[in-house]
């Protein structure tokens, strides 16, 4: 009786769930159409698919530049982006929660899922975050690059402190609607104070290890402990400057000999900040490409270090896909998820820590929000 072990297998292709891809500026900024295949950047649906990439948080991103009147709407323009995607594409669908993922994956769609990118997306508001919450958005980055008036980043050091009063209130009303905490890009002050208040678990959705690679937007093992204890994930970066020291300095001389050219494009993109930000990595990454960019192995090492420092239940995948200007070599886009897949599976990892790494462990969290 029952059903071949082979077949089943066949009917269980292990989710894999993105915990952050940098795609919905560019379908705001670029009106670009992402249902098709595209000649360019990393993430189009149909690549998603030819990589088993079931699921991704999109990142609303909103750019350091919007200020107080102007942040909160361009977040809603890009939220509105994506659902629109979901709304017209007809292997898309919207999900707030890990049952609609699955829902989505067993009819054969992809998952779009939300995540805020930049706390000062709320223009200091506790409403403005429930009207986040409202349009389907699950997580939310606290910093980027830029500090806010209630949490540091670890990239602004005028604004690399801990979480004010506010930012506790803040959590706080993240943990009671069900919004993911994402400690991605925030300063070690504003980590620790997080961890100290959350008592439901918190994310890091795209952040690699500082033991391998000394990135203040890395985190230390430390840090990563604590993550393991609190019962969170987080979603390995792909970003190789974020792998390797090495490269990371070689990528910082590129960036500084092109930023008169960096300049010029920007002038061409006036309020278009997600455009500009497309062309500036194409540019760049053209230029990087003679450089000893680090392979696929060194990603598998930073995997490896966070599932030895936290255990398997606690680390996941956050690609940055589309944010970045270069992957581990010889990745190219979202079609080479399977490169990734192959080496967990060399490195002797089970098929079922390969999908805990790949989607169960972001997806138990999102099963969790009450
Ligand atoms: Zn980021």
């Amino acid at each position: 009786m029952g059903v071949p072990p082979g077949l089943i297998r066949l009917h269980q292709q292990p989710i894999i769930l993105d915990g952050h891809i940098d795609t919905a500026q560019r379908m705001l900024d670029g009106n670009v159409d992402i249902s098709a295949r595209l000649p360019d950047g990393h993430v189009d649906v149909p690549r998603m698919k030819a990589g088993g990439i079931s699921a991704a948080f999109f990142s609303i991103w909103v750019d350091d530049t919007y200020g107080p009147g102007r942040a909160y709407k361009r977040a809603l323009a890009l939220i509105d982006a994506v659902r629109r995607l979901a709304a017209t594409a007809a292997d898309v669908e919207l999900a707030t929660n890990g049952e609609e993922v699955r829902a989505a994956v067993s009819r054969g769609h992809v998952a779009a899922l939300m995540g805020v990118e930049g706390g000062h997306a709320i223009e200091n508001s506790l409403e403005k975050l429930d009207g986040l919450y409202a349009r389907g958005v699950r997580y939310m980055t606290l910093t980027w690059n830029n500090g806010n008036d209630w949490a540091g980043s670890s990239m602004d050091p005028n604004r690399a402190g801990g979480l004010s009063d506010f930012g506790k209130h803040v959590i706080r009303r993240m943990s009671q609607l069900g919004m993911l905490v994402d400690v991605s890009h925030v300063s070690d002050a504003t980590f620790w104070d997080v961890l100290a208040t959350m008592t439901r678990p918190v994310i890091a959705s795209h952040s690699s290890c500082r033991a391998l690679a000394s990135h203040p937007r890395n985190l230390t093992d430390d840090q990563l402990r604590a993550i393991a204890r609190n019962g969170g994930v987080v979603g390995v970066n792909f970003f190789p400057v974020f792998l390797d020291d090495h490269f990371g300095a070689q990528y910082a001389e590129v960036n500084r000999r092109l930023r008169p050219e960096f300049d010029a494009i920007r002038a061409r993109h006036p309020g278009q900040p997600g455009l500009a930000d497309f062309e500036i990595d194409k540019l760049r990454g053209a230029h990087l490409q003679g450089l000893d960019i680090p392979d696929v192995s060194r990603l598998l090492d930073h995997i490896d270090h966070a599932v030895q420092v936290m255990g398997i239940d606690h680390v996941g995948l956050g690609s940055d896909f589309d944010g970045i200007s270069v992957l581990p070599r010889p990745m190219k886009d979202a079609t080479s998820l399977p490169l990734l897949v192959a080496g967990l599976r060399a490195r002797d990892y089970s098929d079922s820590d390969v999908r805990s790494i790949l989607g169960e462990n972001f997806l138990r969290l999102l099963s969790a929000a009450p």
